[in-house]
């Protein structure tokens, strides 16, 4: 009986984000955020703010800055553009994921993909979720895109990959100041294999 309390406790603190999707939420100083790939190749992008001035948010500039690459994982924090770190890296089991390319939106279908008409897309979805909070489509930043495959050559050229998550990849960050966190399950057909899926996230 115990046994299936704690069962049922365990599953309520599993969010889901439905495919296409996005969610918004505070994650306090020390609490740790899980982002989980349920069922692998899966992209989900992530925004930070910092809940007491929204006007400081993640940066990968400063992040590629102070940990001297564009590869982050395992260890690595996530700075702000005031030089400060949002959040730490506890754990990587996939160990790829991506800083360089904005969240999908509606123009990068027109642009990339020639397709016209409605697509859901991740700046959609953060813009909507985020906006209890205040913040805006323009305050929303280049989102560290987890478990995103770019890879590059040494001529700069950049190419979207598959994922290489597998099921129940996941990554955790521990939040070095209060942050509101804007989470998504990808949109985009080419970050994520050509199909979309669920992402799950805990707060511990
Ligand atoms: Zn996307």
């Amino acid at each position: 009986m115990i046994g299936f309390a704690l069962l049922v406790i365990k599953k309520k603190m599993v969010r889901i984000i439905k495919k296409q999707s996005g969610s918004a939420f505070i994650l306090r100083k020390n609490q740790v955020l899980k982002v989980i790939d349920p069922n692998g190749e899966q992209v989900s992008d992530m925004v930070l703010f910092n809940h007491d001035d929204i006007k400081e948010k993640i940066s990968s500039g400063k992040t590629f800055d102070f940990e001297e690459s564009i590869l982050l994982s395992k260890g690595d924090y996530l700075w702000s553009n005031r030089s400060r770190r949002m959040v730490q890296i506890l754990e990587d089991t996939n160990g790829r994921n991506d800083f360089l390319l904005a969240p999908c939106s509606k123009e990068t279908f027109e642009i990339m993909y020639d397709f016209s008409g409605y697509h859901p897309s991740c700046f959609e979805n953060l813009s909507i979720n985020l906006e209890s909070f205040g913040i805006n489509q323009d305050d929303i930043p280049t989102a560290f895109n987890i478990f995103m495959n770019v890879q590059f050559g040494d001529n700069g050229k950049l190419n979207v990959c598959p994922p290489t998550s597998k099921p129940n990849d996941y990554i955790e960050f521990k939040a070095l100041m209060d942050v509101i966190v804007g989470l998504t399950a990808c949109s985009a057909e080419d970050s994520n294999n050509g199909s979309f899926k669920d992402i799950h996230y805990e707060i511990r």
